[in-house]
């Protein structure tokens, strides 16, 4: 987040048709949760552009990019990295420590698709689980950015959004983000 080490978040593969949804909603989770960046594998790029679009309208920053050798981005990452899997440790037992490690240095978080290779598990500085049970890539990075910035990303604030949501007890509502700051939430006018 601003003024904060980086994180980014790189989706370690890709399933064209099969993982297209999920793909995009890493990217989109990333974005929502507080994350800098995405790296997506280069076969993604239908993914990068939905993230590209949904930033463009709601804001930033946050950037998407492509990459041929997503292993290499775990292999050469110059800072912390941490690979979320159902077999490692339980996030509440190490989200401190992450915490302490990303303390001035930048931050990778590395999910699947399929089979993880073993190199991940071993480069990662932490193997985090959040349960030891089999669910989502989404669902885990959700959890543990949220358990990362301490709850810290659902009050950021967006730049460069051309709407802004302004929230209601029922209904939508979404306004020209020049006119967001003259609407009280809730409004219903
Ligand atoms: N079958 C694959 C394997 O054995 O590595 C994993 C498939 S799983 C649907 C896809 C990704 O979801 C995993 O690589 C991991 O990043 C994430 N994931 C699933 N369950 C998780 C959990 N309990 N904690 C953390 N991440 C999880």
């Amino acid at each position: 987040m601003h003024g904060e080490p980086e994180v980014a978040v790189l989706r370690l593969a890709h399933r064209p048709g099969r993982d297209d949804r999920m793909t995009t909603h890493v990217g989109l989770t990333a974005r929502a949760l507080g994350a800098d960046r995405v790296i997506y594998p280069d076969n993604a790029d239908q993914s990068r552009r939905t993230v590209e679009d949904i930033t463009g309208r709601f804001g930033g920053p946050f950037t998407v990019e492509l990459t041929d050798s997503p292993a290499g981005v775990v292999r050469n990452w110059d800072g912390v990295v941490v690979h979320l899997t159902m077999y490692g440790e339980r996030v509440q037992d190490v989200e401190a420590d992450i915490r302490d490690a990303h303390d001035g240095e930048p931050l990778l978080v590395v999910v699947g698709s399929e089979k993880v290779p073993f190199d991940v598990y071993e480069r990662a500085d932490y193997n985090v689980a959040v349960t030891n049970q089999p669910h989502s890539e989404v669902a885990g990075l959700a959890v543990f950015l949220d358990r990362l910035f301490e709850g810290r990303e659902l009050d950021r604030e967006w730049t460069d959004a051309d709407r802004t949501v302004v929230p209601t007890e029922t209904g939508k509502r979404v306004v020209p983000t020049d006119e967001a700051g003259d609407v009280p939430d809730g409004s219903t006018d």
